[in-house]
């Protein structure tokens, strides 16, 4: 009896040890009360939306350094410093371009926008080709002439994230394009219901430009620029009510359109815990998020500002609290945390530090990437990175689903892969250009809602309880990945489909 007993009670310590052992040391102190005190912070008013390249994300950036600094993590951007300046060359449209119809002078951004820009000054004819869905944009003539055609919906699929971000895009993409390589000089679209709809939101992307990374910075920019031929020509929206003027044929356009171009600076936040191990302190598991959301713009149910509190404040707070528990409990590997700037603008910190590395590139044994973490159903989750052609690294990716299983243990959707799915995300945030170099990645996420890049992505709305358990994932990932004895093989047939 008694042997039983102490056998019992030996048998108990045991299992609950090995119970325990799966649970990283750091693990409390990854804190709900943190995530929130440090989102309400980061993702309020007084940063003013953090859009990428304004005073407002480097404020940001600042308030993350100092945030580093308190963690005590070391600095490990560039200089001896935590940040890491880039350029980005941004194209915007002068305000003392002019267009008229008719002699009648038309109000930028109100009566017209400008969706592609182009140093332009032509007086020309304008022939009116009457509805895109009745026109074969194969064979019609348009060489050398400026052409208006009606916006449709007709072939495009609007069961999309943003559509009213996306719709004068997909139009271009489907009418715009051919036109323009048939000759056209330029395009005039007239809006549908559609594009009304969406003019709001559209015109707030065309109104600030477009943006690359410095040349200096990226050999491969005037390759990219020689290719679009049909960049060069303008691209203007006209409210739905102008096509009254334009349908009889009779119109001209008297245009003058000057495109200023300029540098614009942005920064990466980076920090890093010092590896234990003497030999594997050299490699670097990296963490990664990104600062900027999208600023102030257009009035959305009474708010301008757009916060990005899950996009992408949630996974930088994550990362803090993650920093936390590396800065006590240091792994064997070293750890890297990079918190990118101008992401939404096309991905330029990932892209800027995986070319610019401040530690040696084939030392990063892989990335952990976020965007948004803190949204829809405590009990569910995504990740990306996981099925092929997306999928990189095996190993990484087991250690992400056993983490999963030990801790949070999720419901994980799978299906954001496929290169059938609509959002394409695979190819829309920051661990993109890592896996394009081979290093293992995948991205956490607790997938898109409708408050998705609009003011009502703010603090009110996230769920604390969901982003607690989605840090704690990246966390018991990131500390099974920086001790194994084995850094994470990259796939052999590892091929993205673009
Ligand atoms: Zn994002």
């Amino acid at each position: 009896m008694k042997k039983a007993i102490l056998f019992f009670s030996l048998f108990t310590i045991t299992s609950s040890l090995v119970a325990q052992s799966n649970n990283p040391p750091g693990l409390s102190l990854i804190r709900s009360e943190d995530l929130k005190k440090d989102l309400y912070r980061f993702a309020s008013a007084h940063f003013k939306g953090r859009s990428a390249g304004t005073i407002d994300e480097l404020n940001a950036s600042a308030w993350l350094v100092e945030q580093f600094r308190a963690i005590g993590l070391k600095p490990a951007g560039d200089n001896g410093t935590y940040l890491q300046f880039f350029s980005l060359v941004r194209k915007q449209l002068a305000n003392n371009s002019t267009i008229e119809i008719n002699g009648t002078p038309l109000q930028l951004w109100k009566d017209v926008a400008v969706s592609q820009l182009a140093n332009t000054n032509l007086k020309a004819p304008i022939v009116y080709l009457g509805n895109a869905a009745d026109i074969d944009t194969n064979t019609v003539d348009v060489k050398d002439k400026v052409i208006a055609i009606e916006a449709s919906t007709k072939g495009i699929n609007l069961n999309v994230s943003l559509p009213t971000w996306r719709y004068n895009r997909y139009i271009f993409a489907r009418y715009g394009m051919p036109l323009l390589k048939r000759g056209a000089k330029a395009i005039l679209f007239i809006a549908d219901e559609q594009a009304e709809a969406a003019w709001a939101d559209a015109t707030e992307n065309f109104k600030r430009g477009i943006y690359d990374l410095h040349e200096e910075a990226n050999p491969n920019a005037s390759a990219r620029s020689a290719q679009s031929a049909t960049a060069t020509a303008p691209v203007i929206w006209l409210h739905a009510e102008a096509k009254q003027k334009l349908q009889n044929n009779t119109a001209s356009i008297n245009m003058n359109l000057i495109v200023s171009e300029y540098l614009y600076p942005s920064a990466n936040v980076v920090g890093m815990v010092e590896g234990t191990d003497p030999k594997l302190k050299s490699e670097y598991v990296l963490y990664s998020g990104h600062t900027d959301a999208h600023g102030i713009r257009n009035v959305i149910k009474g708010d301008s500002i757009y916060y990005g509190a899950d996009d992408n404040g949630s996974v930088d707070v994550a990362m803090l609290a993650n920093a936390r528990a590396f800065a006590k409990y240091p792994s064997k590997r070293s750890v890297l945390f990079v918190i990118h700037g101008a992401e939404e603008r096309g991905l330029f910190g990932s892209r800027y530090y995986s070319g610019h590395p401040t530690v040696p590139v084939g030392k990063i044994v892989a990335v952990l990437n976020g965007d948004m973490i803190g949204r829809n159903n405590t009990d569910s989750a995504a990740i990306l990175g996981v099925n092929p052609p997306h999928r990189n690294s095996s190993d990484l990716v087991s250690m992400a689903l056993a983490a999963n299983k030990e801790g949070p243990n999720f419901k994980l959707d799978t299906t954001w892969d496929n290169i059938n799915h609509v959002e394409g995300w695979y190819f829309r945030s920051d661990h993109l250009p890592y896996a394009r170099l081979g290093i293992p990645a995948i991205m956490y996420t607790s997938l898109l809602h409708p408050d998705y890049h609009t003011p009502q992505d703010n603090v009110e709305s996230i769920n604390y309880p969901k982003l607690k358990k989605m840090a704690d994932w990246m966390y018991r990932t990131g500390w099974k990945v920086a001790n194994k004895e084995m850094r994470p093989a990259t796939d052999k047939d590892f091929k993205l489909e673009r």
